[in-house]
């Protein structure tokens, strides 16, 4: 059967370059990069050359990168290690209502023990307004949390803009930007960020490795505690194999951005102008131009996501509907409730995300599939009104 994966949002296969260039750190160097002979320098080399890489990719120094086991342990030492380090200064964070759960989790469990959240609106293509964060800042708030893209819809914040408004005010600033490293150009300075989270395997690195930037000089307790790697910063041995990988990936992403940019981008505006002229009674989620280049997100009136995916799933189609982490919830994607989709419609949505490998005849197979899914699907429907 054709296999057809459209879901590079919840994860990308490793680029085979990528697995290349870690196989060495499984045996030949095998060392812990905190050990001091040779095999741990050898290591320690490899560490430090993929920092230097990664830094220069997003426009840091190498000593305000931190590697981490992924985004959504990035996301959690910021919530919890500027809340610890600021608790005398304020009490409050400025977050979204279409964060990840990897923010918004750690959000509410602040709130559990004393911290207030408040989270920002957004309108209905998924941007949260700068005036609205003006206005959300008091004299308490120590840390403003505001996601680059957004996984499920695909909308791209103003970050720059929202950074300067935190700026004036001097909060420090974490933008959540796991869906854009590696797939939109990403600046910490022209962001305005003092924190920035990223992951590997949505840039066709390895799962369980991923990195926090943390600008100098910025305040922020140690989440993970019992060994002196990354300055204190985070314990653990590191994960070198994982690293070289990350790094790896990144060059690749850094030299072919361009070009990929503008592929997926086209596939993408096919989709999304197709499937409106094929199926009936659709909507499309996310910002009409602000959004990603590989990012598709409809939704389906009368249908329930989940019957979808497992018809396309028959079919040999990999996509979702909410995003992975909630799809086996029965609750509406968070994210589409915010954007003003009532129950029902949240509940019929497809999130269609592209990558390196999608081709165009990916694209017409999908096209072909859809429509006809569709319609036997609104046929069973106790929603749909012939
Ligand atoms: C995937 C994702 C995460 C979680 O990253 P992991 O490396 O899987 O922990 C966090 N935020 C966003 C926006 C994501 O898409």
């Amino acid at each position: 059967m054709k296999k057809v994966y459209l879901d590079y949002a919840a994860t990308t296969p490793v680029d085979p370059e990528v697995i290349a260039a870690m196989e060495p750190c499984f045996y030949e160097k095998f060392g812990n990069a905190s050990s001091l002979h040779a095999y741990g320098q050898e290591a320690k080399k490899i560490l430090e050359d993929s920092r230097q890489t990664l830094a220069d990719f997003i426009g840091a120094r190498p000593e305000e990168i931190i590697f981490t086991s992924g985004g959504t342990e990035s996301d959690n030492t910021v919530l919890s290690g500027v809340s610890c380090a600021l608790e005398k200064k304020g009490n409050h964070i400025v977050t979204s209502m279409i964060e990840h759960h990897a923010v918004i989790e750690p959000a509410k469990f602040l709130e559990k023990h004393g911290f207030k959240v408040t989270y920002l609106k957004v309108d209905k293509d998924g941007l949260v307004s700068p005036d609205d964060l003006k206005k959300a800042i008091t004299d308490k708030t120590i840390l403003v949390s505001i996601m680059h893209a957004n996984n499920e819809i695909g909308t791209l914040q103003p970050i720059a803009e929202l950074g300067r408004i935190t700026k004036e005010k001097g909060v420090y600033f974490h933008t959540d930007a796991v869906q854009t490293v590696g797939h939109v150009p990403v600046n910490v300075g022209e962001l305005n960020v003092d924190f920035l989270s990223l992951s590997a395997h949505k840039f066709y690195g390895p799962k369980g490795v991923g990195a926090l930037y943390v600008r100098q000089g910025c305040r922020m307790d140690t989440y993970m505690r019992g060994g002196d790697q990354e300055k204190g910063r985070r314990a653990s041995t590191h994960n070198i194999s994982g690293i070289a990988g990350l790094a790896r990936a990144i060059e690749l992403c850094r030299d072919n951005m361009d070009k990929e940019n503008a592929y997926q981008a086209s596939l993408r505006d096919r989709l999304i102008k197709e499937i409106p002229a094929l199926i009936p009674d659709v909507r499309l989620n996310g910002h009409p131009a602000q959004r990603l280049p590989n990012n598709v997100n409809f939704s389906i009136k009368y249908i329930e996501g989940e019957s979808m995916l497992l018809s396309l799933d028959m079919l040999g189609i990999a996509c979702s509907t909410g995003s992975a982490c909630t799809s086996s919830s029965l609750e509406p994607s968070h994210v589409l409730l915010a954007i003003g989709l009532d129950h029902e419609t949240a509940h019929g949505s497809l999130r269609i995300s592209l990558g390196r490998w999608t081709t165009g005849a990916d694209v017409d197979y999908l096209l072909e599939k859809l429509p006809p899914v569709v319609k036997k699907l609104r046929e069973m429907s106790p929603l749909y009104e012939k």
